[in-house]
């Protein structure tokens, strides 16, 4: 069949309720050509049981099958491919030459095809850079800081920093203006440093769009999935053990600790609101005026409900999200089911509702609820106060933030003409604008 025929065939229903997927795509699985110590993808080669030295490229037929199902699952005149690791640009150029080329194939008429790439950047050059703007790629760029804080967990496998490998990937997005965001995680180091951090990522790398990202591992993080913790290994809120410095620390000592991930983001949001609204985008601040506004926020973490961002590895096994790729969430392969059964199986749905269902007293009772909604589900391994399981380990960091945004964020919406409905100053705002 040519591709005119092809292109032919897909057509989009008239009047269908919207359809649209995420699906994070990892076409190398978990290889990657450096070893951060904090990764949470490089053990999954063993997890998943992909014997060592073993293909774990997403063979010619797998990408074909994987893309036009993909773009068969929408209904929408938008469709965003996600494009992970692992280390995806480990497959060179020639491998998203023909992810465009297949997008292309499959693509009806009247819809728009984007492609989402994330790197650590060190394999990025003159070759990658002409390629990822000709195709309007958005490259979500990997880096922690400046070179020390970088260094000390951005390591290859001889144990030394990548950071001036990453440098020379951010001059390649520049020279060619390809369009990027920065992916920063946030550990004990840069946890322990949000203006350095912060600065470096606006000043030096010029970031348009600064995503953070709290890491939070519990010692068993590589081979058991969240939910499926031992009661032993889950201990009250506030133990000195929930420290990630304490020597029996129940999460790894690189992990953020619940009180630094508070005081980390509210002194970045001070100096992003001091000066930086409207020129930087960070999704944790500007996600918060639409729930102040009433909207559900658009970042999974903060929202009511999971389950609607898959991930895919290379051999196509699906899994109920890019943080549950245990065999405990596997969905099934898009060999054998079809990406909508999978998304929509009772299974995923449960996943789905199970973030809101299964908060404990101490988040249902709290001021914060609308905005917090327990964080992410994989985060939830420690116990409230009153013994309750289920309670988010960075709980009281959330708290400090969202206490300390609640008037500003109030006054950013108010500004903009819309009613305040959430935090203190909903009642006496929505008054003025009933
Ligand atoms: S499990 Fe976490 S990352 Fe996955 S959808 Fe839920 S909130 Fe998002
Ligand atoms: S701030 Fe803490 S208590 Fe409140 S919803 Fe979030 S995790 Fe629950």
């Amino acid at each position: 069949m040519n591709n005119k025929a092809q292109r032919k065939n897909i057509m989009l229903p008239k009047d269908a309720p919207a359809k649209r997927m995420n699906i994070m795509t990892k076409p190398i699985g978990s290889a990657c050509n450096i070893d951060c110590t904090y990764c949470y993808y490089l053990s999954k080669e063993e997890l998943l049981g992909h014997e060592r030295g073993c293909e774990t490229t997403m063979s010619p037929d797998m990408l074909e099958n994987y893309i036009k199902t993909y773009i068969e699952q929408h209904n929408f005149p938008e469709i965003v491919f996600h494009w992970q690791g692992g280390e995806p640009t480990l497959l060179g150029v020639n491998f998203f030459r023909d992810v465009v080329r297949l997008q292309k194939k499959y693509c009806s008429k009247g819809v728009k095809i984007e492609n989402n790439l994330q790197t650590n950047g060190t394999l990025l050059n003159d070759e990658w850079g002409k390629f990822l703007s000709k195709n309007k790629f958005l490259v979500g760029l990997s880096i922690d800081g400046p070179e020390m804080i970088h260094n000390a967990y951005r390591t290859n496998r001889s144990g030394r920093g990548t950071f001036k490998q990453t440098m020379k990937g951010v001059e390649i997005l520049h020279k060619h203006k390809v369009s990027f965001a920065t992916l920063t995680c946030v550990n004990n180091l840069t946890g322990a440093n949000p203006l350095e951090v912060y600065r470096f990522l606006r000043d030096v790398i010029r970031s348009p769009q600064m995503q953070f990202i709290p890491i939070v591992e519990p010692k068993s993080f590589r081979d058991t999935a969240p939910q499926k913790w031992s009661e032993d290994e889950i201990l009250f809120q506030g133990m000195p053990e929930t420290e990630p410095s304490h020597p029996n620390s129940i999460v790894e000592a690189w992990c953020v600790s619940p009180s630094q991930w508070g005081s980390f983001l509210c002194t970045i949001f001070d100096e992003w609101l001091e000066n930086d609204t409207g020129q930087i985008n960070v999704p944790y601040f500007e996600s918060c005026v639409e729930t102040w506004m009433g909207r559900v926020n658009p970042l999974c973490t903060l929202a009511p409900m999971c389950g609607k961002g898959l991930a895919i590895e290379h051999n196509g096994d699906v899994f109920a999200c890019d943080h549950y790729v245990y065999p405990d969430y596997k969905l099934g392969n898009i060999n054998d089911s079809s990406l909508d059964d999978m998304q929509f199986s009772q299974g995923q749905e449960e996943f789905g509702r199970a973030k809101e269902s299964t908060l404990p007293k101490q988040c249902r009772e709290c001021p914060y609820q609308f905005a917090c909604f327990g964080e992410c589900p994989k985060n939830r391994f420690i116990k409230t106060l009153d013994g309750e399981l289920g309670l988010n380990y960075l709980c009281a960091g959330w708290k400090q933030f969202f206490t300390h945004i609640d008037p500003y964020i109030s006054m950013v919406v108010a500004t903009m003409g819309y009613p305040v409905r959430k935090g203190i100053n909903a009642d006496a705002m929505k008054i003025n604008f009933k």
